[in-house]
């Protein structure tokens, strides 16, 4: 059988966000098409306690709420910090856990090795990848159903980052690589990217949506599809280990928020200017053209240096052999949006669309993976217009691009109909405060 996983969110602990009820999850759930939904935060100890106190056990290591279909995953994420290469880096780490007991353990170690979390994602210092390796061996050791997973490996604030950098997943997690089986794409990168990376061939590629919300365009953008004989913990991790993977549905990596270099609008210096590069197009210094600070790198960039620091031979495109289907997505929610002209993915007209849409097809995930006539049928048999139709059919097919791609911690923009080259990215626009117009 077929189990769409999203295993990487966060609650309202996690800060910045309003508390989530379990109600809203299963409902976006219900309508996104995600079967197992990681509970973000467990470590956490008023989530924690919420979540012993309103779900079951409902097979091995999979919990609902009494008698309702949607699973939860105990999941955190937390930070290790240690000084490696030239100064401090934190890298972002998924844990996923079979059981309230080794939740309670882990949490008990933390706190022996002075551990404190109040913001739902502890912060693990160490010293230094030595210290990395040996403190998540410590958690893994806790129970051997526990799995670690890197996660959005290619974002500032992932394994292979551009702060901070390091070459190799050993440079950070030291004795402990090795017991790491699967990174998780994250959302500005995807199995093409990451195919440039030698050292991935030997990992699971997972994709989650990072979600901080139960928002339709934020859960579910991104998921895993594990091939396995029935629900449990056990069946959904042995999949991910072993690397039996159907496939991962991937928000498009120029949509993400780091794919190329630059800076963005609003930054020190900035005023209405922004700059935006492909890899060919960065200054060769690596400064802002406009504030002359250093650029943010993005992930493209930063894939094509791995490449040739690891000694790879793929050019872009060429997909790793350990690779398993996968498809870019945009949120149904932001192609109906685009379609009828409106910015915000909640207005009433948007959402009403949505449901009935979802309605003809069980749910989202399925428009994805269907046959472009059925589709169409189906859609035409609840009254979408021909514009939304057509823009449903073209994001399917890829025919569509975000222009400008993400950048420095702002989304892409979707253009539906139009391809651009994100190899050929070069801008440099707007006004900086106190600059005339750049051009
Ligand atoms: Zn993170
Ligand atoms: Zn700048």
């Amino acid at each position: 059988m077929l189990i769409n996983c999203d295993l990487h969110s966060h609650s309202g602990y996690a800060g910045g966000v309003g508390q989530i009820s379990l109600d809203d999850l299963e409902a976006a759930m219900d309508k996104k098409g995600i079967d197992v939904f990681g509970t973000g935060d467990c470590l956490h100890p008023l989530w924690s306690r919420f979540l012993k106190d309103n779900v079951v056990e409902a097979e091995d290591g999979l919990f609902s709420k009494k008698g309702n279909k949607a699973r939860f995953m105990l999941q955190t994420e937390v930070i290790f910090t240690a000084a490696v290469g030239s100064g401090r880096k934190s890298v972002h780490t998924v844990l996923l856990f079979p059981s309230f007991e080794s939740v309670d353990r882990t949490c008990q170690l933390l706190e022996n090795i002075g551990v404190k979390n109040t913001i739902g994602r502890p912060f693990i210092k160490c010293a230094d990848n030595f210290d990395v390796g040996n403190k998540l061996s410590k958690i893994l050791d806790i129970d051997d159903k526990i799995e670690a997973i890197p996660a959005h490996v290619m974002t500032p604030q992932g394994v292979y980052g551009s702060n901070n950098p390091i070459d190799k997943m050993k440079d950070f997690y030291g004795s402990a690589t090795d017991r790491i089986k699967a990174v998780e794409t994250g959302l500005s990168a995807d199995p093409e990217i990451l195919s440039l990376i030698p050292e991935l061939d030997d990992y699971a590629l997972v994709s989650n949506s990072d979600a901080h919300s139960a928002a339709l365009n934020r859960m579910g953008r991104e998921f895993t599809t594990v091939e396995t004989t029935s629900f449990s913990y056990s069946n959904i991790i042995d999949a991910i280990r072993k690397n039996k993977i159907a496939r991962t549905a991937e928000f498009n990596p120029t949509e993400g928020r780091f794919f190329l270099t630059g800076h963005r609008v609003g930054k020190k210096g900035h005023g209405d200017a922004y700059c935006v590069f492909s890899p060919k197009y960065t200054p060769k210094d690596n400064k802002c053209p406009i504030c002359g600070k250093k650029l943010t790198v993005g992930v493209l960039e930063r894939a094509l240096q791995l490449k040739d620091i690891q000694g790879g031979t793929r050019e872009f495109g060429e997909l790793s052999p350990s690779t398993k289907d996968f498809v870019n997505m945009v949120p149904l929610v932001e192609v109906i949006a685009y379609s009828a002209g409106v910015t915000s993915v909640v207005s009433a007209k948007v959402v009403a669309l949505y449901d009935k849409i979802v309605g003809a097809f069980g749910n989202e995930v399925k428009i994805w993976f269907e046959k472009d006539y059925v589709v169409r049928k189906r859609l035409e048999s609840v009254d979408a217009t021909d514009n939304v139709i057509d823009n449903i059919i073209k994001v399917k097919n890829g025919n569509f691009s975000f222009s400008p791609a993400g950048f420095d911690g702002t989304y892409g923009k979707l253009v539906v109909g139009k391809k651009e080259d994100v190899f050929e990215v070069n801008v440099i626009s707007g006004k900086a405060s106190g600059q005339k117009r750049v051009f």
